[in-house]
């Protein structure tokens, strides 16, 4: 199969790496310096989206958002016209199932296969292939992927039919937005209470409040380090989805729509760009004590 790979930002970019470890690969970005980047490692720039998907018989995707995808695929990327009958779109983002499971409908019109695939575990879980793929795929499809997505990551999961990936990393994502408030809230009290950042981190790596967050976000806070690997934006965008899922469905998400508010707050006041360890400001700010470095 001839791989392409679209969307080469801090996400895309590590994964289209471990692609390319056991694949040749062909590479698009808007930012053609994204695109210079993964040249270096031998990757084949194409000129243009659409390019790339008449020379693909599987294009994957990493966009910040499902509109995105949508105006690649249907929009000025031209790529559902590019792409031949017999193809697979296998989408990475973190999108809206509703709309992908439209955007597969028109596309299996032209006999074209489009499957949800995002993933959990960050650059940081990419570059170790550990990071979580959850695929949601008709089952014949699953099976010609699962190879492929084998060399990023062992750690490959059938979720179901199309859409089923993006609420199983939806449901990911509201936990891990969640855990990180409550913790950084935490902390503040910790702080104010006597104990050190150092502390606070060596004890909850080992006790029964263990997380991701305790394991990378809060060694981070103690080195100052807010180097941007996920943005406040992106989980913002997937704690709404999230949310917006739960209403659609009549699954109340109380304390899931204080954690959007929060990251809203948290959005406005330090930027969207920044990284989302950013949030800690808010709960410093709160109890008027310094948690980070
Ligand atoms: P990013 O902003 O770093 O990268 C997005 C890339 O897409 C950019 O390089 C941008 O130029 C490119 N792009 C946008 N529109 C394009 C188009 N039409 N054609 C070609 N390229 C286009 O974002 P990211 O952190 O890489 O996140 C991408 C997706 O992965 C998001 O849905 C995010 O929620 C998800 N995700 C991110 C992480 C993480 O830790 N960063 C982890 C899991 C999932």
């Amino acid at each position: 199969m001839r791989l392409g790979y679209i969307g080469l930002g801090n996400m895309g970019g590590a994964l289209a790496r471990r692609l390319l470890r056991e694949h040749p690969l062909r590479v698009f970005d808007l930012r053609p310096e994204a695109v210079a980047r993964l040249a270096e490692a031998r990757a084949i720039p194409a000129q243009s989206a659409e390019a790339l998907a008449r020379e693909s018989d599987l294009v994957m995707t990493c966009l910040p958002t499902s509109r995105e995808v949508r105006e690649l695929l249907f929009g000025e990327g031209r790529v559902a016209d590019a792409l031949e009958s017999g193809a697979i779109l296998a989408d990475m983002t973190t999108g809206d199932p509703a709309e992908t499971r439209e955007m597969a409908a028109r596309l299996l019109a032209k006999g074209v296969r489009m499957v949800d695939a995002p993933v959990s575990g960050g650059p940081h879980g990419a570059n170790a292939g550990t990071i979580a793929i959850m695929v949601g795929a008709p089952e014949e499809v699953y099976a010609r992927l699962r190879p492929i997505f084998a060399t990023i990551s062992p750690n490959v999961f059938h979720t179901g039919a199309v859409g089923t990936g993006h609420v199983m990393k939806l449901v990911n994502n509201v936990v891990g937005a969640g855990v990180r408030a409550v913790t950084f809230e935490a902390l503040a009290m910790g702080i104010k209470n006597g104990l050190s950042l150092e502390t606070l981190t060596e004890v909850l790596q080992k006790g029964s409040a263990k997380s991701a967050i305790t394991e990378l976000a809060l060694p981070r806070l103690s080195k100052g380090d807010f180097a941007v690997s996920f943005t406040l934006a992106l989980m913002l965008k997937d704690v709404r989805l999230a949310t917006k899922l739960g209403s659609d469905s009549a699954s109340p998400m109380p304390l899931a729509g204080l954690v959007r508010e929060l990251y809203q707050t948290a959005t406005n006041k330090q930027g969207a760009e920044k990284d989302v360890l950013e949030l800690v400001r808010l709960f410093e700010e709160a109890a008027g004590v310094a948690i980070a470095r």
